[in-house]
Formats: structure tokens, sequence, C-alpha cells
């Protein structure tokens, strides 16, 4: 099976006006492509024998009349616009499939992306030490996280915001998993790192609340002294190493988690937060909190692809943590200092992120979500 791997890049400032070089490419060659194939579809109408232009027909026509009077798009690598071209006439297929609408022309500042390759899928010279990765015409990138191969034939870097990002596909045997794997509602803990409909608890990394502190103390000290100080420079290399140990743990405990549930899980269901909603909401401290949302379902994602599990998330106005599982027809208010679940109408007492996960256990979507009473739970 192929799977696909997305992970961010860490590009220095050059390497970044190189990529939004890139991207500036890519879009003009799409849009201007998609312009010239509503043209001859515009002439079609008249004289059915105008024959739709294909990827290698548009890539002629803007070697020959386009890079030429643009000549930035040599100070790009060749594939960019070449893919842009392929992209849009496939776009364009699955318009006279009926299978989607007419591709739009592109926005700069949305979905911004370029495709990069090099060498064969059977000799990939696209190479990565773990730490970087080599890209044609812009070279060593730094990366966040190793790929999970050493060389790839082709990538997709694209932008979110002001961070980047590189995709890969990659061939992996499909591991074998076990029948009958159960579904779990999971709860991203106030107090743990995550609690699951199962019972099963997965507490923060215990060293993390210790370096947390220490590196608070740090952070501190380093405010405290001198700016150029000899002093203040041993500081601050003593807080990046703790912030890079503290970052490890936090990495290391979030692919246990993400492992462990996408390989013993048909599905996995979870709350669909915003980190800024979930900080807002849930005002934790945890390992989850601090590396965001975004890094715990894309690692999600990708491990369910792999142990062909699902991934399903939760609405976020279901309020997961309001509902009483055991009666399920009863909901109240739920001060976030409540640590019990206790039902004023049918007695249940449930520690509330257990209740929580096993309310996204039964979630689906349209299920029936009662009235919040006027009662407080406990
Ligand atoms: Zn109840």
């Amino acid at each position: 099976m192929l799977l696909s791997f997305k992970t961010a890049l860490i590009p220095n400032n050059k390497q970044q006006t190189a990529f939004k070089k890139a991207c500036g490419v890519a879009r003009h060659a799409y849009n201007w492509s998609n312009a010239y194939v509503k043209e001859v579809l515009e002439l079609r109408k008249h004289d059915k024998s105008i024959k739709v232009p294909s990827a290698i027909d548009l890539h002629k026509k803007l070697i020959a009349e386009v890079k030429s009077a643009n000549e930035w798009y040599y100070e790009v690598n060749k594939n960019v616009p070449q893919k842009a071209l392929a992209d849009l006439r496939k776009a364009w297929d699955r318009c006279f499939k009926k299978t989607s609408k007419q591709p739009r022309y592109k926005k700069k500042g949305q979905r911004d992306s370029f495709y990069l390759e090099q060498g064969t899928k059977a000799q990939p010279k696209i190479p990565n030490d773990g730490k970087r990765v080599r890209l044609p015409s812009i070279g060593w990138v730094r990366l966040a996280e190793p790929l999970p191969i050493t060389a790839v034939h082709n990538c997709v870097i694209s932008r979110q915001a002001d961070k980047w990002f590189i995709a890969i596909k990659y061939e992996i045997e499909k591991p074998p998993v076990a029948d009958n794997r159960p579904i779990v509602g999971v709860d991203i803990g106030i107090k743990e790192l995550a609690v699951t409909s199962n019972g099963e608890v997965f507490k923060n990394p215990k060293a993390y609340k210790r370096m947390n502190k220490r590196m608070k103390r740090l952070q501190r000290s380093v405010s405290r002294k001198v700016k150029g100080s000899k002093n203040r420079q041993l500081a601050v290399e003593k807080l990046s190493k703790i912030h890079a140990k503290i970052t490890n743990v936090r990495k290391d405990a979030i692919h246990k988690l993400t492992n462990y549930l996408a390989k013993n899980h048909s599905e996995i269901k979870i709350e669909d937060l915003s980190v800024k909603a979930f900080l807002k909401n849930h005002k934790l401290a945890g390992a989850i909190a601090d590396c965001g949302m975004y890094e715990f379902k894309r690692q999600l994602e990708y491990k369910t692809e792999k142990f062909s599990s699902k991934l399903t998330l939760v609405d976020r106005m279901f309020p997961s943590s309001q509902i009483c599982s055991n009666c399920g027809q009863h909901r109240h208010k739920m001060p976030l200092k409540n640590r019990v679940y206790v039902c004023p109408e049918c007695g249940h007492i449930e520690d509330r992120d257990l209740n929580a996960s096993k309310n996204l256990e039964r979630w689906f979507d349209g299920m029936y979500i009662p009235k919040c009473s006027d009662l407080v739970s406990q």
C-alpha cells in the first residue's frame, strides 16, 4: 500500500524565499493553463474539431510563450510548472467526467504548494539523513522529524499559515492486525494524557512535569540576567537544552499513544478541537496541549491508514463531558473543577474523563443530544 506522510520543514530565510517563488510559479502556470483551456473550450462550442490541449500540449505552449516572457520561471525547478499543468489537466478530466466542478483559479496564500522530483521510482534521488532533506534546486532543508524512508522520488511542499510542510508517499506492506478490534472513544484528559472508553488511562510522562517546572524557572532566570552578558548566554544554552529534552519526551509519549490506539482498534473517535478552542476549554498543561491537537491528529491520521483502522472526528460542539454515559438521556453542567461525573437523575458516578470518552465512543452523526438541565453534576 502507499502510505502518505507529512511533516514540518524548518527552512532558513533564503530557502523560504525559494519556496515562495516556487509556489508563485506553480500558481501562475496553473492559472495560465486554466485560462487557456477555458478559451479553447469556448472555441469548441462552435467548432468541435478543435482539440482540448493535453498536458504535453500545455507544456509546449508554456515553454514557447510563457517561460520566455517571464524569466522568473527559470529561477525554479522545471518540474514545478510542469506538474502544475498536469494537475490542472487532471482537474479538467474530472470535470469532463462530471466528478467535480470546473477547476478554479488559485489565489495567492491559499493552499500554496509545489511539486519536486528527482531520479526514478526505482532509484529515488531526494535523500534525507534523518535531520535534513535535500530538495532539488533548493538544497538541504531541516526536517522537524525524520522521514520514514531514506530517499524519495517525489514530494510536495506546502504552506499553512507561516509553516512549511513536506508530504511524501511511500510503499509499505500493511502490518497484520487482529480481527474484531473494538471501537474506542478517546478523551484528551485534563489531568491525564488521554483516557479511553475502555477505561485505559495514559498518564503524562512523569519526567514531563518536573522538566516543565525547571524550564519555567530557567526562563525566569534568563529574563533576570543582563542582555549580552556571559551569564545570560549560559542560561540561554541551558534553557534550549531542556527545551529539546521536553520536546523529545513529549513526542515519544504521543507516538506511543497514537501507535497503540491505531493498532488495537478498528475505529478511534476523538474530539475535533482546534488548538485555540482546546486550550480555552480544557486549560490543561499536558503533553498533547503543548504540541497541539494538530500533531496528535496528524499522527493518528497516518497511523490509522497504516493499521487499516478508521479515525472519526467528533463534532466539536458535542458536549461529551456533560452527558451521562450511563442513561444517555440527561445532560448537566459540568464545571472544569469537577473531576467526577455524578448524574443527578440516575445516580451514575464516574471519572469525568472516562465518562466523556464513553460518550465519544457512542457518538455518530445525527445522534440525539439531550437539552442541558439546570442541575449541576455533583
Ligand atoms: Zn444518568
